[in-house]
């Protein structure tokens, strides 16, 4: 394992060629302690290619921001259900969320940006989440965000959240499918998948940051919408942007 986290450059090269079964398999088989994030379409496609690859490997956490719609929330229970998996849900500090609602209110976004909000609802989570595993499997793909994720490798060294003196690796199998394969995939498997995808819901985030997008629109406009396309991380993927 140690072996592995030392080049990851060079593994994302051998890595790139493989399928996203096989960058899946080489993460269950390399990593004790790894978790699945599940927010997407594309996170359950991971995870149904981890069942059936290592059902006894699979560990799957997802962000409760307590803003997301709620077809999302029964979606996450139906994969649950489906997979018949724990799906272990993280929430933001109940202390920082009530400072910020009531100084700012519930919508500061709107009038700021979605740094702050993001900040508490999803990052802090994430890094307590991450601080608990080893490595993590992203659904993340490269044609995804215009500004923030076309060079994203399959595997990387995530900085961003490691813990001190000690490192994480990141797995991103989908970084070279196209929102296309993912949904043949979906399709030909029987995935489950979030319902507002069938209200023209392309990108799915929280509820007051996410909107449908129309013919022609790239699924990104969807989210953030009155801010700027390289702005458009929450910060869960800080290595994006950092770079
Ligand atoms: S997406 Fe919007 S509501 Fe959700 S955490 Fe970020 S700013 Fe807050």
């Amino acid at each position: 394992m140690a072996e592995n986290r030392l080049n990851t450059v060079d593994l994302d090269r051998q890595l790139s060629e493989q399928t996203p079964q096989e960058i899946i398999q080489y993460a269950l088989e390399e990593f004790d302690n790894i978790a699945i994030s599940f927010s997407g379409a594309e996170d359950v496609v991971l995870i149904d290619m981890a069942c059936k690859i290592n059902p006894g490997k699979v560990q799957v956490f997802s962000l409760d921001t307590g803003r997301l719609h709620a077809e999302t929330y029964q979606f996450i229970e139906k994969v649950r259900e489906h997979y018949g998996i724990e799906i272990d849900v993280v929430f933001p500090e109940a202390a920082a969320v009530n400072k910020m609602v009531r100084e700012k209110g519930l919508f500061s976004f709107y009038k700021e940006d979605h740094k702050e909000c993001c900040s508490i609802r999803k990052i802090g989570p994430l890094r307590r989440k991450l601080l608990t595993v080893d490595a993590w499997i992203t659904g993340q793909r490269r044609d995804q965000s215009p500004g923030t994720r076309t060079s994203i490798p399959v595997i990387q060294d995530d900085k961003a959240f490691a813990r001190p003196d000690d490192s994480l690796t990141k797995f991103n199998p989908l970084a070279n499918w196209t929102s296309a394969q993912v949904w043949n995939y979906i399709r030909s498997n029987n995935v489950p998948y979030n319902a507002l995808h069938d209200k023209g819901f392309v990108s799915i985030g929280c509820e007051p940051c996410t909107r449908p997008t129309g013919p022609g629109q790239h699924e990104r406009e969807g989210r953030w919408w009155w801010e700027e396309a390289t702005l458009k991380e929450c910060g869960l993927h800080a290595v994006n942007i950092n770079k």
